[in-house]
Order: C-alpha cells, then structure tokens, then sequence
C-alpha cells in the first residue's frame, strides 16, 4: 500500500462518515494528496510507525494556506501565513494533515456546541454531545475516520471528549508541546495534546510532537524521553492514589462503578492502590473559570476588526469599527468570557477575584504535590457523567461548567494526564482520568497500557 492508497481510503471513509458525524470544518485533500505522493516518491521510511499517518488537526491551530477558523465567525476566511510549531513537527515525522476539526468557538466549551459552524455528534449515539472543545478531533478519530488527531486542552477539552467517545487522550505536562501557532485562550493553562484508539499510537504520536522551542516563553527545556520506554514493564508495586473528592457529589453512579472496578483491575495487576485527598478541588471550577477568563479577555483583544479577522461592514467610526466587529464576530460563549474576564481584572475586583483565584490556584499545586510525594499515580474518572444529549446544556452555562470538575485541577497544577476507556454505560463510553507528576507522562502510559 502506497501513502496515496492510503489517503483514498482516508478521504473515502471521511466522505461517507461525515453527514452524520460532521467532525471537519475544513478537508485539505488536495494538499494531503499531493503531501503523500512526495512521501512516494521519497520512499517510506519503515522505522518511522508515524510516517503516513493520517492526522486530522483542531482548528485553533494555525496551519500555512489552510484555514483556520477556531470555529469562530471572526476567523471565518482565516488563512495563516505559518505553520504552529506542532505542525512542523507533524510534517518532520511524516504525518499527513487531512483536515481541520471542529471545536468549540475559541475552545470555549465543553460540547463542540458553541462552534459557528456546525454540531458534531457523538459517533456513538449521534442525539449526544462529543464532548468539547476538541469534540471534532475525538469524534474524527472514534469514528475511524483518522487514525489521529491532535486537540487542545485549556482546562479538559482533550480529556472530556476522549472520555465521551471511548478513545484515548493526552493532555501532557505544560510546556511539553509547543504552544507557538495555537490560537491562545489561557495561555498559563494551554496544551496540545493527540487523540488516538490505543495507548501505544498515542505514546507515539507525543514522542514526535514534543519538545523544547524557543517561540514558547513556557517551553521546557527538560529532555523528552521515549513515551513508549515503559510500555511493557509490568505495574507491580506502583502506588496509585484515588482522591475521595473524585468519587463524591456529582459523580453519577454508572461512571462511579466503571472507576471503582477499574481499581479492582489494577489491584490484580499488582498495584497498590489507596483513598488521597485533594482538599483544595472543591475551589477548582471558580478559580479556572476566573483564570481562564481573565486571561481569554487579555488574548482576544487581538481581535479588533483592523488587523485580521472579521471586520463589520457598516461600520462609521473606528470606536464602531471595534465594537460592531467585535459584537458581530463573536458568538455569545465566548462574549460571555470576555466580560467575566473584563471584570475580574477590573480595578476594584482583581483583588478580590484574579488576585485570589492565583492564590488559590497555588493550594490546588501543593495538593498534588503532596499526594505526588507519596504516589505515582492519580486515578479517577475523567467526567461526572457519560456524554449528554445534543442541546441539552446549552442554555445553562453553569451545568456545562460543574462538568469540568474534575479535569480542570489538572491544568491549574500544570501535571500532566490521560483519559482512557473503561467501560460503557447505556451504549456511552465512560472514561477514567490518569494523573502524574510533572513531565513523566511516560508511568501514565506506562499504567494505562497495563489497563487497556
Ligand atoms: N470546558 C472548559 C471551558 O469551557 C475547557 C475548555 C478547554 O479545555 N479548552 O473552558
């Protein structure tokens, strides 16, 4: 099979998938052709496993003269003159881009639903959510139709959605990946991540991914190891902490009974396997939500009708020009962050909430350090509940955010995590959330191979 023949297959199973899953804002097939006839020509390199790959892309990263949207009416015509740095690193290992996916609006969300331009739906059950904000990259890869693909994960938009649509999905430590190209929305909590079926592909895709760059003032310079090392060494002995809060209010029970047998599975495999506690959770989705906002405030000022993006018609002024864009460009999701983001930095507020939230954000680290002392591993589940029903949260924000519960203390501390599948429930995957220490994703894929 050549890397053409495969793109056929790919684009195939894209076009007759896509009616109903409707994964992609954008399909680059042309591009991706042309791409895998090089790769032809040039001769597949067989000790490569990533060389040919099909990978679908999020679309808040940037890629050269092919759109890039953010799902937002603002980005609509959006053709970025460079490559973010992971794509570099796609195209340097052989990857094949096929295609743009569809997220939430600026990744603001957790269904895909707040997108300008379409829903996707859960291939699973397609009256559900995919979850969000990278519900395009993880419906494109549970419905086969890309082996791969790489999302963004501001506070779960990787994880949440991989847990709805029974994948794998990685949210590394931060400043593992290259965030240069990524179309900010919290810049101190911002992530790429890959999507893929199996432990192992995705302990691969993030060996080629990774790594320091000097675009990114938060890249690290610390040594990327081979994720896939540890695969086959067994877990016995390995410590695994579960946090009680994990298991608490919220959490229904169909997913609780997923986790706790996943426990017992673990206890098998030689585990040990004992109740922690993250006290400061609690504050978790307060604290990200004033973060996250306040920093989206400060990164879509960009956004101002001058310099890309959408710019209003009928404007007369240029202090028009600026609102009527701005007012016409977004969709209400993420107006709604703007003003919660505008306020909390305010004068006379940023004290009471920026101010604190930063400090709380700092009890919610230490409470993973301290467990981390102690513990190799963080186990719990990755949501509260299976995927829910298309339209179902949309007009209350306030549910759509409790569901965040339990990703978003992952990004606030920086650690890195997985969501794999472990079980169904009513035909709806359930996901279960591996934690761990700061740059060592390579025991969490170590566990996780262990599990699938
Ligand atoms: N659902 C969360 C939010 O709406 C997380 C989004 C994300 O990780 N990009 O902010």
């Amino acid at each position: 099979i050549t890397a053409v023949d495969l793109m056929n297959a790919t684009f195939d199973r894209i076009e007759a998938t896509e009616d109903k899953v409707g994964a992609f804002i954008t399909v680059s097939k042309e591009e991706a052709l042309a791409l895998a006839k090089k790769l032809d020509e040039k001769g597949i390199d067989e000790s490569n496993v990533l060389a040919a790959m099909p990978i679908g892309i999020k679309d808040n990263i940037v890629t050269k003269d092919i759109k890039t949207t953010a799902a937002s009416k603002m980005l609509e015509d959006f053709i970025p003159i460079y490559d973010a740095t992971v794509m570099n690193k796609v195209y340097e290992s052989d990857m094949i881009p096929v295609g743009k996916l569809n997220m939430d609006e600026f990744a603001m969300g957790g269904s895909t639903e707040t997108s300008y331009f379409k829903q996707t739906k859960n291939p699973w059950d397609l009256t559900k959510v995919p979850g969000g904000s990278s519900g395009g990259s993880a419906a494109a890869v549970a419905a086969g139709q890309v082996p791969i693909s790489l999302g963004s994960d501001t506070g779960g938009s990787i994880r949440q959605p991989a847990a709805f649509t029974g994948i794998v999905g990685m949210k590394p430590t931060y400043g593992r990946i290259s965030r240069f190209g990524l179309i900010a929305f919290a810049s101190s909590l911002d992530q790429i991540g890959p999507f893929t079926r199996t432990v192992k592909d995705n302990a691969y895709v993030l060996n080629g991914i990774s790594g320091y760059d000097a675009n990114d003032s938060m890249s690290a310079k610390t040594e990327v190891p081979d994720f896939t090392a540890k695969l086959n060494q067994d877990i016995k002995g390995m410590k695994i902490g579960v946090p009680k809060e994990y298991l608490q209010e919220g959490v229904a029970e169909d997913v609780k009974n997923a986790v706790l047998e996943a426990i017992e599975t673990y206890k098998k495999l030689g585990a040990t396997v004992e109740e922690v506690s993250l006290p400061h959770s609690k504050y978790g989705i307060a604290v990200y939500y004033i973060i996250a906002s306040s920093e989206a405030s400060s990164n879509l000022q960009r956004f101002d009708g001058i310099r890309y993006g959408y710019r209003s018609p009928e404007a007369k002024s240029l202090d028009d020009l600026y609102v009527m864009s701005r007012s016409e460009g977004f969709g209400m999701e993420v107006k709604r962050r703007i003003m919660l983001g505008t306020f909390s930095l305010s004068s006379g507020y940023y004290d009471a909430y920026f101010k604190k939230a930063g400090q709380v954000r700092t009890l919610i680290k230490q409470d993973f350090e301290k467990v981390f002392n102690d513990y190799d591993l963080i186990l719990g589940p990755t949501t509260p509940t299976t995927a829910f029903n298309l339209d179902e949260n949309m007009d209350d924000p306030l549910t759509m955010y409790m569901n965040d519960i339990l990703t978003v203390p992952v990004n606030l501390a920086g650690v890195p995590a997985i969501s794999i599948p472990c079980g169904f429930s009513n035909g709806l995957p359930i996901g279960l959330q591996l934690i761990g220490k700061h740059f060592d994703e390579a025991t969490i894929y170590q566990a996780a191979y262990a599990f699938e």
